[in-house]
């Protein structure tokens, strides 16, 4: 199975109105599709997140002459080898290997890892809670309203990024409207010390709404996240940017955090990303995929959660819920994944089992312009 031609499709979407978090505003959202073809026929699509003008040059002028003329089934050496020039291009080519298999051996993703062990997999809704306007905390009320109306039980909001008094007061907004019949998770964005992020059992106390409290001080210390975990009566979470299983270790091998947090972009591809989920297995540590920057990124992280084991025994809590990103971005409909009632339904058919939507890749191709 040579490879005979790789396409690459940049795509760009600015925002009509910024939204962000404690790390700031986001002005656009930006997607990196890749398609490589064999010989025989077969082909797969890969996604890539970062910024487009170095990923374009990096993917024409050294990743794809070099897999020109390789073989789609040496995938662990190919992605090995450009994982040393770009991680993130490294595990975009790995997804395109891998549906390559599973087209060629006529199976889905799922059976080709061994067959799915659930067919549904839950999502909570990921909000991106600031806005410029002084109105933020209603108009963060109002998405998270709309989210549950959609059928959502669960919803990351984000604080770390205004005075803690204004984040306390979005938050217990939040729950006195809400009343608390929503699983609530924040997410500080590695914002605050140790006796900050403290400050908030306050509030986790009076609630029983709280799913998890999503990174809140800096991934480099796992005894102080050790420390919080074992301050806090609620379930302390992280690790999105972390690299490989091996980064996970400090906190799985400290009892530093109850749910592990692994982004198949940010990861040593496909295959590494699993070995993480796998790892948390082993340890008996939660896993919830981050998964924010891309529809086909998402769809082979629920294939690889649908292929986990369970954490629990417990009915209808067995498997760990992924992201759902809810913010205003095109490309999450790149894919027309079936979700209803806050659970995505996981495709069964070759390959990734869906099309992806070409009409919208030619709408929102990246014109090349530096941003
Ligand atoms: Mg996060």
């Amino acid at each position: 199975m040579k490879i005979i031609k790789i396409d690459t499709f940049p795509l760009f979407y600015p925002l009509k109105t910024p939204y962000g978090d404690a790390n700031g505003f986001k002005n656009y959202r930006s997607c990196y599709l890749l398609r490589i073809h064999t010989q025989s026929g077969y082909s797969g699509w890969g996604e890539v997140i970062d910024w487009l003008p170095t990923l374009d040059r990096g993917f024409h002028e050294r990743i794809i002459p070099f897999l020109l003329g390789k073989d789609a089934t040496d995938r662990t050496s190919l992605v090995e080898t450009i994982s040393k020039w770009h991680q993130r291009s490294a595990t975009g080519v790995s997804m395109a290997l891998t549906e390559i298999l599973a087209q060629a051996t006529n199976l889905s993703i799922c059976d080709l890892w061994g067959g799915a062990l659930h067919q549904q997999i839950p999502v909570y809704a990921s909000f991106q809670s600031y806005r410029e306007s002084t109105d933020w905390i209603n108009e963060s009320y109002k998405q998270v309203k709309a989210a549950i109306h959609q059928g959502f039980t669960s919803c990351k909001v984000k604080i770390g990024g205004k005075k803690l008094s204004e984040d306390a007061s979005h938050i217990q907004t939040l729950l006195a409207k809400l009343d608390c019949n929503v699983g609530i998770i924040l997410d500080a964005n590695q914002s605050y010390d140790l006796s900050t992020a403290k400050w908030w059992e306050r509030i986790f106390a009076d609630f029983g709404c709280f799913l998890w409290f999503e990174e809140p001080m800096p991934l480099d210390n796992p005894i102080a996240y050790k420390t919080l975990r074992n301050f806090l009566s609620v379930a302390v979470a992280g690790g999105e940017n972390l690299q490989s299983s091996k980064a996970f270790l400090p906190f799985l091998s400290e009892n530093a955090m109850d749910i592990i947090q692994p982004d198949v972009n940010h990861h040593t591809g496909v295959d590494g990303y699993r070995h993480t989920l796998a790892l948390a297995r082993t340890f008996g540590v939660r896993v919830s995929t981050h998964t924010y920057d891309g529809a086909l990124s998402r769809l082979y992280s629920a294939f690889a959660h649908a292929c986990l084991p369970e954490w629990s025994k417990m009915n209808g809590e067995a498997i760990e819920p992924i992201e759902w990103d809810m913010m205003e971005n095109p490309f999450n409909e790149l894919l027309s994944t079936t979700l209803e009632k806050g659970h995505l339904t996981i495709p069964t058919g070759k390959g990734i089992g869906l099309e992806m939507n070409e009409e919208l890749i030619e709408r929102y191709r990246w014109d090349g312009r530096i941003y």
